[in-house]
């Protein structure tokens, strides 16, 4: 599944990159879903054709930083 604009795409790959976060198809184009698998979990909508797909890719990286779930992964670790 690649996105047919580069900049949205290597944006997917760098979060998709560390593994919290999964592609899935839905939405326009797909979804990134974060680690917290209940329902109140993270869920990043790509867009296919974004007007700008450098401010879409860039969205799509503050959004995935913005992610709280994430602290539960190393939360016993010291
Ligand atoms: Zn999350």
């Amino acid at each position: 599944m690649r996105h047919p604009k580069k900049e949205v795409q290597e944006a997917v790959e760098e979060i998709i990159g560390d593994g919290w976060f999964r592609l899935e198809p839905g939405g326009h184009w797909g979804v990134l879903l974060c680690g917290h698998r209940e329902r109140d979990g993270c869920r990043l909508y790509v867009n296919a054709t974004p007007q700008n797909p450098g401010n879409h890719a860039n969205k799509l990286r503050r959004q995935a930083l913005k992610c709280t779930h994430r602290t539960e992964r190393g939360a016993t670790e010291t």
